[in-house]
């Protein structure tokens, strides 16, 4: 029997391979978690697995729960004009999928050209959108995602292109430079509040924050250094969690349309660039934990969530061998660490400045009592870290001057001397090395799982992350040649 001149067998054939090659709504990311562990490369990953290995006395290595995703990748990173990118030209490539220079915030390399990002197609698909960050929501990654502008520093302007965004829900830290606009100006709180945003400042705030409220901005309790959340390891139960915001985008976001959630781990970047694993292990574990949520969604929904979890570049260079343990591993020292590098230094002025403590034995004690650097039970210094922490702690007092600009900055980057050494004294002894206090070129790891992950195998550029994302959701990116067509989706208010 013959159909248009196809047989019965030919015509069956053509249909099921339509069936299989199309894709079903069903196949499609109606719901999107793309999460963002920033400077996190393949050693960062593989110390925190370590070191939760050696925490519970095991040897090796223990999986974090995106280890286990099925599928896995990796990216190049590099910026259109350097082949060590920054986290603002690395997040607009991840963001719209366009290589760009350093420092441009979704905006082409010569900042002529604004760029969509994919939150911006699957907000005009009628998605809502979440972005979600544990440093400042200005910050260059979250930024790269709903602003446009030449320079990642130009906070205050950023902070207008979120007001405009139209995005249902941000999360995390609050802004860098709220009254970068000036004195006249109205403020980035009230550029926000004025486009719509209910913004909440407080614990009970958060807890009580529903759907009702419309559009919001959840804004960590506690913030430190440059307005980020304090580092997971300083955290305490009053601080608000990466986990307790992906849940509450989550809340906030559930609709028959889907959404897209973008959640930046954007300390354990800044871990690194201090060259302190341990906080940073502990911020890669608030990373899993931010996981979790989304993959108990994903159990829900399986054939409609997408989980893409990936990394702008690596930080630091670190390396799981140091040149004076060779090929031993000594981990379990590294939970001698309390605190996070920057608090330690912070501990460490505040005492000095306590009349009578400005003493050497002063210094040897702090670091004995958060490094157990220092004594017979705790962990032996030889003579050489001796004399390290007792220069660091000159410098720190500045009782000392290293006049070699090289050796100053080999020794402590830009970081406070006594906590750097103390640190990197523990680094080492624990059988961890950085070669940096910056980026490196390092490929990063990808990890997927759920509808259309197969599509995140192989090794790629990070321009590919977003367009894949895009063509799991059913969403195509259109390549805009021309100023006119290059207008940015307007999304209805
Ligand atoms: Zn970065």
């Amino acid at each position: 029997m013959k159909f248009f001149g196809f047989t019965k067998n030919n015509l069956l054939l053509i249909i099921s391979l339509l069936l299989f090659t199309l894709p079903t709504e069903a196949q499609r990311a109606k719901y999107v978690f793309f999460f963002i562990g920033d400077g996190m490369g393949l050693a960062q990953v593989a110390t925190t697995e370590a070191m939760l290995a050696a925490r519970h006395n095991g040897e090796g290595f223990e999986n974090l729960n995106f280890s286990e995703f099925p599928i896995t990748g990796i990216i190049t990173t590099h910026a259109a004009n350097r082949l060590v990118t920054g986290s603002a030209a690395a997040g607009t490539a991840l963001a719209s999928g366009h290589k760009t220079n350093i420092n441009r915030i979704g905006m082409n390399g010569d900042a002529t050209e604004p760029l969509n990002s994919i939150a911006y197609y699957a907000k005009a698909r009628g998605k809502k959108v979440g972005i979600i960050s544990s440093v400042s929501i200005d910050h260059a990654t979250p930024a790269s995602f709903y602003a446009h502008r030449p320079d990642r520093n130009d906070y205050y302007d950023i902070s207008q292109d979120l007001a405009a965004s139209n995005f249902d829900f941000f999360g995390g830290g609050g802004f860098a430079k709220p009254n970068g606009g000036g004195d006249k100006k109205p403020s980035s709180w009230e550029l926000a509040q004025k486009a719509g945003y209910t913004i909440t400042r407080t614990r009970a705030q958060f807890d009580t924050l529903s759907p009702a409220a419309g559009k919001a901005l959840a804004v960590a309790p506690r913030l430190g250094s440059s307005r980020a959340m304090p580092y997971a390891i300083d955290q305490t139960a009053d601080d608000i969690t990466l986990s307790a915001f992906v849940e509450k985008a989550i809340q906030m976001l559930d609709n028959e349309r889907g959404f897209f959630i973008m959640c930046e781990e954007g300390k354990i970047d800044w871990a690194c660039h201090s060259n302190d694993a341990v906080a940073m292990a502990y911020n890669i574990e608030a990373l899993a934990q931010a996981i979790e949520p989304a993959l108990k969604f994903y159990q829900q929904h399986p054939d409609e969530t997408l989980i893409v979890v990936t990394a702008d570049h690596e930080t630091g260079g670190l390396a799981l061998g140091y040149a004076l343990t060779r090929y031993d591993s000594y981990l379990q020292m590294l939970t001698a660490q309390k605190v996070s590098m920057e608090r330690f230094a912070a501990i460490a002025d505040s005492t000095f400045a306590i009349p009578g403590h400005n003493h050497p034995d002063t210094a040897m004690a702090l670091v004995l009592k958060y490094y157990k650097l220092g004594s017979e039970n705790g962990i032996q210094l030889t003579d050489r870290e001796y004399k390290l922490l007792q220069d660091a702690y000159l410098v720190t007092t500045q009782q000392m001057k290293i006049d070699d600009k090289d050796e100053m900055r080999l020794r402590y980057g830009h970081e406070h001397a006594l906590a750097a050494t103390a640190t990197r004294i523990l680094n080492n002894k624990a059988g961890l090395a950085w070669t940096t206090w910056s980026h490196t070129a390092s490929s990063v790891p990808v990890y997927a799982i759920g509808a259309s992950a197969e599509s995140f195998s192989g090794v790629y550029d990070n321009t590919d992350v977003p367009k894949k994302i895009a063509q799991a959701m059913g969403i195509k990116m259109e390549e805009r040649k021309s100023r006119e067509e290059n207008k940015l989706i307007i999304i209805d208010k």
